[in-house]
Formats: C-alpha cells, structure tokens, sequence
C-alpha cells in the first residue's frame, strides 16, 4: 500500500523534510540539461563550477560565512566525522575530546568509537545535562584541558529542540586554545546564524533538514583553522573534500539556504505558534504529559511530549492509523525497549521516557493539522492506557 504525500500529516520534520518546489526547480536543469562535469576544461562542464559557487555563496550568506569557508559533503554524519577527524589528525599530540551525552549519533557513537576509527586512545569527556536538557556552563569551563583537542555540542538537539549557548562555548574553547565543532543541522534555517561574530571553528549540516535533497551535506571551516581531508582524492572542494560533486544536490541546497533565510520569520512565528498551540493542547487536555526539554531555549519548531505509563511505539502505530507522522523517543533495539540517551541523560523517569512522542513541524503544516491531531491524540492515548497494566485511574 502507498501512502500518497496528500494523505499524511507529516510532523516529523527533525527527521527529514520534503523538498521545497523552488529548490526541486532549481536543481532540475542539472538533472537534465547541465550534467558536465565542474572539473572539465570545457566551457559546458567548467559552467556548472560556476554554480556550484553561488550555490556556495548562498550557503555562506545564511551562515554569515565566506563562500571560501564553505565545503560540500554528502551529508550532516560526514561533515561532523571530517571536523573531529580533522582537529584529531591536526594536533597529534592531544589526546582529549569534549562533547555531550546528548549529541546526535553522527557524533555520538564516532566518539564512543575514537580508537577504532584513529588507531588512538583518547579520554572522552561527555557533559551531562540537566533535567531540562541544558548545559552547566562551569561544568564545560572546567573539563577544558591543554591536551583538549576538539569540542564538539550540538547547536540544537533533534530530540527535544534545547539549544546549547555554542557560541559562548567557542569563545571559551578559543581562550584555551581548543577548536570548537558544532553539530548545527537542526539549528541552520530555524534560527540566525553569523558565524563570522562566533569563534566557532566547524559548523556541520545538511540539506535534508532544510527543504534539499538527502545526500548533501555542508561543512564550514574557519579561514586559518588546521584542516585535514576525510575523503581523499580529486582536488575538488579546494581540496579539502575529494568526488565528483553532487552537482544537482548542491545546487538545490543553495537555494535552499535562500529560501530557508526568507522563511525564517515564518518559523519564528506561525511555525512556532503552531507547534506552542500543539503542544499547550496536549499538555492540557491528556493528564500526565509532561514536555521534555527547556520551555524557551529551543528551537520553534519541536515539541518532545511525553506520555507517562505507555510506550511511544504503541502510540506511533495508532497515529500511524490516523497517518500521522511524527518519532518516538524510544528505539527498539536488539528486542528490548531502550529510552532514548538524550532522554536518560536528562533524568526523564523511565515511566515517562518510554512514552516519549516527538512532534517536529515546518513551514507546510498548518492549523487545520494541528487541530487534527489535538482531536485524534486523547483517544489514543486513553486507549493505551486502558490496556496498560501500570495505569491506575488516578
Ligand atoms: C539528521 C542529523 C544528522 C545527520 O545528518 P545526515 O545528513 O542524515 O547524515 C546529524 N546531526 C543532527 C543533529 C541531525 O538531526
């Protein structure tokens, strides 16, 4: 059975989002007509080089970077393995990395796994969080050593929208010498950005999270920042990133970066009224729901909802039935029901964390969606525990 587009509300956007039409037009040209290759000396082929530059400059333009800062990748992970890698390879002789018990795998299980991926033993440090997600700023301020090499903290987290003060971070990590990677894909496109008043070093995203294709990735890299490739090969990117481009992808990124600047306001607004009406009303209408994550430090567009005593997959399937689309905190791995980390890290009760739905909006939901789901989630939610043997009627 397919399940048409028209048919869903989609509220999983932390996920991935569709791709808008302005970008799906701008990038078909490079599917059909312009398929040279960048690197060709031929005029035909060297043109679609001089796309890939804006592309690259409008990339530039919503971060507040130089277009020359700007280097394409084939997705968020591998933009965020390059930057650790890289500050890694820079300073051989630092064996220490900083980073959070809530970042987002890319990050999280290449860290766990330093000594396979390096051949290296590094200390990792991983800051706690409090129980509304965000960071102790002493705490960071503290675990800062000389032999640190790299920080890497996410900017907002995917699960519950919390952000993290990176930019105070990285002026901190800059007055101690250590480079600072921030992991910025939920962040870029839902909140301004000028990395060129941050001491941010790398800042990873990727084009799926905001309206372009799957497959295409940036990673910014400070002018003057040591730099050590992580694909190796062709000179392509300057380079810093061998491969033939992903010419059509990254075209459609470009625009994306410029859509997502000038739909910002909306984000900030309709967006975010959107998800605080979603939100308030489940709040107030299912008992024993709680919100996961700080009130305001995050992002407009996500709300991390728990629903204590059932468990997040029985309530997906049922909003499934409805074909509603949103995540569950929990992920069932190897058969048992593991909460999710961001949620342990926070110290949400496991009667909550295994209960945990993640609504996560963008520009093309609307208020009639909302309402939807404000009528359909009570009866789920009072269905479930009805069945549930740790419900009492209280
Ligand atoms: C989706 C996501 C990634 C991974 O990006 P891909 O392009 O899918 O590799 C990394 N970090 C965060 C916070 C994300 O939400």
């Amino acid at each position: 059975m397919t399940i048409l587009p028209e048919q869903v509300i989609y509220m999983d956007n932390n996920a991935t989002t569709r791709i808008a039409p302005e970008v799906l037009e701008a990038m078909t040209p490079y599917l059909t007509q312009f398929y040279g290759n960048p690197s060709s000396m031929h005029t035909f082929g060297g043109q679609i080089g001089q796309a890939i530059n804006q592309a690259r400059q409008e990339v530039a333009d919503l971060l507040g970077a130089d277009a020359g800062e700007i280097v394409f990748t084939s997705c968020g992970t591998e933009s965020d393995s390059t930057a650790i890698l890289s500050a890694l390879q820079s300073y051989p002789e630092k064996n220490h990395v900083v980073t959070t018990r809530v970042e987002h795998p890319a990050v999280k299980n290449l860290c766990d796994n330093l000594e396979i991926f390096t051949g290296r033993k590094y200390h990792v440090t991983r800051l706690p969080v409090e129980a509304d997600g965000t960071l102790d700023l002493q705490r960071y301020r503290e675990c800062l050593k000389d032999d640190t090499a790299i920080v890497s903290a996410m900017w907002a987290n995917n699960e519950t929208g919390v952000l993290f003060p990176v930019e105070e971070m990285a002026d901190i990590a800059r007055q101690r010498g250590v480079l600072f990677h921030t992991d910025a894909v939920q962040a870029v496109g839902k909140i301004p950005i000028n990395l060129k008043e941050t001491a941010i070093d790398f800042l990873s995203l990727s084009g799926h999270k905001l309206h372009a294709p799957k497959g295409v990735g940036v990673l910014y890299v400070r002018k003057g920042t040591p730099f050590v490739p992580f694909m190796n090969g062709g000179h392509q990117e300057q380079g810093r990133r061998g491969g033939t481009e992903n010419v059509a992808s990254i075209i459609g990124l470009g625009r994306a970066c410029r859509l997502v600047a000038e739909k910002m306001e909306e984000e900030n607004t309709r967006v975010r009224a959107l998800r605080d009406k979603l939100e308030e009303g489940l709040l107030g209408s299912i008992p024993k729901s709680l919100l996961n994550g700080h009130k305001t430090e995050r992002l407009p567009n996500t709300a991390n909802i728990s629903f204590e005593y059932v468990e997040g997959e029985a309530i997906l399937l049922h909003m499934n039935q409805h074909n509603i689309c949103a995540s569950s905190g929990s992920a069932c791995t190897s058969g048992s029901l593991e909460p999710s980390h961001v949620l342990r890290a926070m110290g949400v009760p496991f009667t909550a964390a295994h209960g945990s739905i993640r609504f996560s909006l963008s520009i093309y939901n609307t208020e009639q969606e909302v309402d939807f789901v404000l009528a359909t989630m009570p009866a789920i939610i009072a269905k479930l525990r009805a069945l549930s043997p740790f419900w009492e009627d209280n």
